[in-house]
């Protein structure tokens, strides 16, 4: 059993969730190789030997491989899959855009989303909005497998794999990149920020949303979240949203202002460590999954915990 997982990487920086899916990938089976493509994708192939339980680090270097697109990376992939017997990416864009590519072209099943490993041909993957947990034994010959990455803890540091260079596939020439408009923050990243302050309806507006969320963000250092009602009312841009279809977090501390604790919103933040939230209605069923609640107005409760998180 080989497995070669696909690195997630931005701007020559290996992100979080490779560490994390590579915790799964080691489960499936070993030796485990990952694959570093972009355009100049040395430092994050460096940052990849570097992690514990690789043994070599394939990178193809290509301005195919710049901007993430599908067909030239399945294109790579599927030349490469001669070798192994299981894909695994983390389920970001990136993993969700590229392997149903591969797994199509390979003519086998995707697995997707997994949160455990209970054998090189057994996952577990929640559905019906994490209501249930679903147990699939693949019976193909390849296995592609997306990773929920927050229900995995990371590898540590230590390794130190081969490096080993690849040639380019050529471009399928199906897709070309034309533009793309990034949303640059100093916040942290919501997918791997330790610290979550989401808002939900209850803000209001988006001035609102604004004056009350981004202080607190501030004073803890938080990436700011938000629920589906609250982007889709236009407090908050869409890659804010938590959740069944937006982001799913599992950071150390998620504090909720303001949402009711739908079960959709609970799928994307209920592996949270620590959940605080604050509502009006004490029968709000985020105080059923909530470490500490608040019943209070989150308009007076907040600038309050502002002041005294201030004084500390
Ligand atoms: P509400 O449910 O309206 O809750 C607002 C809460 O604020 C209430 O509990 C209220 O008591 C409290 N409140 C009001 N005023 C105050 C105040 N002044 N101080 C304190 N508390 C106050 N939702 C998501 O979040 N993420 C998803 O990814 C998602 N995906 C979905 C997918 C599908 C297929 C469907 C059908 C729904 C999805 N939803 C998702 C929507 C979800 O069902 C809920 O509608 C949504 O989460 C509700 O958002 P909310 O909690 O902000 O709003």
């Amino acid at each position: 059993m080989a497995t070669l997982l696909l690195a997630d990487h931005h701007e020559d920086h290996l992100g979080d969730a490779t560490a994390k899916a590579l915790t799964a990938a080691i489960q499936i089976g070993g030796p485990v190789h990952i694959l570093v493509a972009g355009t100049s994708p040395k430092g994050a192939a460096a940052e990849a030997a570097r992690l514990e339980g690789v043994e070599k680090v394939l990178v193809a270097s290509g301005e195919i491989y710049g901007h993430g697109l599908a067909e030239p990376f399945a294109e790579l992939l599927v030349g490469l899959m001669g070798a192994y017997d299981a894909l695994v990416a983390s389920s970001s864009t990136t993993g969700k855009n590229i392997l149903p590519r591969v797994a199509a072209l390979l003519d086998v099943m995707q697995i997707s989303d997994i949160s455990k490993v209970d054998g090189p041909d057994t996952f577990e993957r929640p559905v019906y909005a994490g209501n249930a947990i679903q147990t699939v034994k693949s019976t193909d010959a390849k296995k592609i497998v997306t990773v929920r990455t927050a229900a995995f803890a990371a590898t540590g540091e230590g390794g130190s794999a081969a490096v080993e260079d690849i040639s380019a596939a050529g471009d399928p020439g199906l897709s070309r990149f034309v533009g793309e408009e990034l949303t640059r923050s100093d916040r942290p990243e919501l997918g791997s920020a330790k610290i979550i302050v989401s808002g939900g309806r209850a803000l209001g507006s988006a001035e609102k949303f604004k004056e009350v969320i981004e202080p607190l963000a501030d004073q803890l250092g938080a990436a700011i979240g938000a629920s589906r009602a609250a982007v889709d009312a236009g407090y908050a841009p869409n890659d804010q949203q938590v959740g069944q279809t937006g982001k799913v977090v599992a950071p150390d501390l998620y504090v909720a202002l303001g949402i009711s604790g739908a079960i959709q919103h609970l799928a994307g933040m209920k592996d949270s460590k620590v959940i605080v939230a604050i509502n009006k209605d004490d029968e709000a069923p985020i105080f059923q999954v909530a470490d500490y609640g608040l019943v209070a107005d989150l308009f007076t409760a907040v600038p309050e915990l502002i002041s005294e998180l201030a004084k500390t």
